[in-house]
C-alpha cells in the first residue's frame, strides 16, 4: 500500500499541511497519508505547544478525512526526531507498505543535511510539493537524491505555523487558516496567547 508520511512540528497543523497532503495523495497516487508530529526537531527550536497538544490538534484536523491519520511514534520515542529512525521503525513494523516522505519545496534543498540521507534515499522516495515549473529548485541536489524526488504540484498556500502563532499572539483572526476543530481546540485551551 502506497503510504505518504508527512513529518512536521504541527504547532499548530494548518490548511497548508492538509492541502499539501491532499495534493501528494492525488498526484502520487497514495492510498494513505500519515501525519507524524516531531518530538524535538533537529534544526528548529523546541515547539511551543507540548506533544500531546500538537498530536490532539493533528488528530482533530484529520478526523473527517478517511485515509489521513496521525502516527505518534516520534512523540512516543522521545528525544530528537530523525527521519531515518522513523522510517526504519515503520518499515520494520509494516513491511508490506511502500513509504514516501512528503516535503514542501522549501525543505528540499535542506535534504542533503538530513541524518544518514543516503540510506534514507535508498529506503524511500520524497514527494516534493511546489508549483509547476519549480524544477530549478532541485538544481543543487546530488544525483542519488535527485533520482528519489517525485515532484508534485499543489495550489500554493502561503500560511505557516509561525504566522498563525503570531496572529494569535497579537489578537488577530486565524479562522480558516486552520480547520474549525483545530480553532476550537486552540481557543478552548488558550494556546498561543501572549
Ligand atoms: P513553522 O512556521 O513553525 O516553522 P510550518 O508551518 O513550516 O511551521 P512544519 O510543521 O514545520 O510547518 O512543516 C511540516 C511540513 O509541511 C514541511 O515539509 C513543510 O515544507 C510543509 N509545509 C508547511 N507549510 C506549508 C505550506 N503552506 N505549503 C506547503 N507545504 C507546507
Amino acid at each position: 500500500m502506497r503510504t505518504g508520511l508527512m513529518g512536521g512540528t504541527f504547532d499548530p497543523i494548518h490548511i497548508g499541511h492538509l492541502i499539501a497532503a491532499e495534493a501528494a495523495m492525488e498526484e502520487a497516487g497514495l492510498e494513505e497519508v500519515w501525519f507524524i508530529p516531531t518530538n524535538t526537531p533537529p534544526h528548529k527550536p523546541q515547539p511551543g505547544a507540548d506533544g500531546s497538544r500538537r498530536r490532539a490538534m493533528a488528530a482533530a484536523a484529520v478526523a473527517d478525512r478517511p485515509g489521513f491519520r496521525v502516527e505518534a511514534l516520534e512523540l512516543e520515542r522521545g528525544g530528537v526526531s530523525y527521519t531515518i529512525d522513523t522510517v526504519i521503525a515503520l518499515q520494520e513494523r509494516e513491511p508490506d507498505r511502500e513509504f514516501h516522505w512528503i516535503v514542501g519545496t522549501d525543505m528540499m534543498n535542506d535534504l542533503p543535511n538530513w541524518r544518514r540521507i543516503e540510506e534514507l534515499a535508498e529506503r524511500i522516495s520524497f514527494i516534493c510539493l511546489g508549483r509547476h515549473g519549480e524544477e530549478s529548485e532541485e538544481a543543487d541536489l546530488p544525483d542519488y537524491l535527485r533520482r528519489k524526488i517525485v515532484p508534485a504540484r499543489m495550489t500554493p498556500i502561503g500560511v505557516s505555523s509561525t504566522d498563525i502563532r503570531e496572529r494569535k499572539r497579537s489578537g488577530r483572526s486565524i479562522r480558516y487558516l486552520v480547520p474549525q476543530a483545530v480553532l476550537d481546540y486552540i481557543e478552548g485551551n488558550g494556546l498561543y496567547e501572549s
